[in-house]
């Protein structure tokens, strides 16, 4: 396609000038209907049976995203004791809150169980310490089901190498060490990594999880992880993920189960990445292009520290070029290769390659997009920046700062 942004109207009619004039750039800006939209997909991958999908907010943790996370009946999932308190806050209800940290400290787990969160324990050695501080408790216990898959090695949970969960090995001595405190494992959950497209591993991963399920005798909840990709390619017509198709066979592996058994707990899945990705465009600023020595370059005001994803993984973001309102595509001008950087003092401070893109000019807008999952959410201080805002372009076509640009004094505040 020419451009997405175009292709689902992203800004609703709004100029992106005059957004860009009114909040500043760099900036993230959702648009709500695609992000409701994700999220009643997810909702509703499984629904033969009981099933919720919990949103991972370390993907995104902006609370107007978390509230509308919350409207629209998601569960919820937290990584430490802070993102469930900011679940709490945000109105969460603790029932819906899934804590899946890993190498937590005693006081974080004894937190979990003050605040009455179902946690799950990610090896022997926090399951008996977490056994010791909740004796006759309930919990949950993240198994490896022995394969991962995702988009880069840093992002496979599971499978060989990984220091996440619990191996199939051990699951015994799991349930010993549970017994030995009269802890209850409810639930057992997996994640095998993030951003597949090809569900094959995922089911395969099921697959395993189901098998070791059944070593327990009525757990109340299986819970599969997340990983659902979006494709990030979608300027060269990269589809998306078939939910539809991926639903059916999920569905078959858990009829199969349930037949097997003759109990049916609750499923869950955890997208992150999925729920919050495509709702969101970063808007940034050319100040300079330049030729170095043949290479050319635009340098933005988009760094590392405020979409860190390019760097830490070379993770593809297509780019639209936006002169005077409208967007530049290869069908309305020339493309050129450009490599397009950040203003952070890096020279690994780059948001594209050598990349085919329509002529750059000092003073364009750039919108990344797909920057709404593990974008503002991974961002830093470094060079002391400061963290963009947030803006949601509301159903009714509104915008709404939904979180403001950090400040001077913001950064000083620590002292
Ligand atoms: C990060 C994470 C997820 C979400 O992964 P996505 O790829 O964003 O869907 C789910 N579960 C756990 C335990 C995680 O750490």
């Amino acid at each position: 396609m020419d451009s997405y942004i175009n292709s689902v109207d992203f800004f609703k009619g709004n100029k992106p000038e005059d957004i860009a004039a009114q909040y500043g750039t760099p900036l993230y800006v959702y648009n709500e209907d695609i992000l409701r939209n994700c999220m009643r997909t997810v909702k509703n991958i499984i629904t033969k049976y009981p099933y919720t999908a919990n949103f991972s907010i370390k993907a995104n943790s902006n609370l107007h995203i978390i509230k509308i996370a919350i409207e629209e009946g998601l569960n919820c999932d937290a990584v430490s004791i802070n993102e469930a308190k900011i679940l709490l806050h945000a109105g969460q209800s603790k029932e819906k809150i899934f804590f899946v940290p890993n190498n937590v400290s005693e006081e974080e787990l004894q937190e979990a169980i003050d605040l009455g969160i179902m946690t799950a324990l990610d090896s022997l050695d926090q399951l008996e310490r977490y056994g010791k501080l909740n004796k006759g408790g309930r919990c949950a216990i993240r198994l490896n089901p022995g394969v991962g898959a995702g988009h880069h090695e840093k992002v496979i949970t599971a499978g060989k190498n990984t220091k996440f969960a619990i191996v199939d090995s051990d699951l015994d001595e799991a349930i010993a060490i549970a017994k030995k405190y009269d802890l209850k494992i409810v639930g057992i959950c997996q994640h095998v990594g993030s951003l597949f497209m090809d569900p094959t591993p995922f089911l395969q991963a099921v697959k395993n999880l189901l098998y070791m399920a059944k070593k327990f005798d009525n757990l109340e909840f299986i819970d599969f992880g997340g990983g659902y990709g979006v494709p990030y390619h979608k300027l060269a017509d990269e589809q998306p993920f078939d939910f539809e198709g991926f639903s059916k066979k999920f569905e078959a592996l858990l009829d199969e189960f349930i037949s097997e058994v003759g109990y049916t707990p609750l499923f869950k899945t955890e997208p992150g990445r999925y729920v919050a990705c495509e709702s969101c465009v970063l808007l940034g600023r050319i100040h300079a292009t330049k030729n170095n020595a043949g290479k050319k370059f635009a340098g933005s005001d988009i760094g590392m520290t405020t979409l860190v994803r390019p760097s830490l993984y070379d993770s593809h973001h297509d780019i639209e070029i936006i002169r005077d309102n409208e967007v530049v595509t290869p069908a309305n001008s020339e493309v050129e290769s450009i490599t397009v950087t950040g203003n952070i003092c890096e020279s690994g401070d780059i948001l594209c390659k050598d990349r085919e893109l329509p002529v750059i000019k000092t003073g364009d807008l750039i919108a990344v997009l797909d920057a709404g999952a593990y974008g503002y959410s991974m961002c830093s201080e470094y060079n002391s920046r400061f963290k963009p805002a947030e803006v949601l372009i509301t159903s009714n076509g509104d915008t709404k700062l939904i979180r403001r640009r950090q400040t001077l004094e913001d950064l000083l505040s620590l002292y």
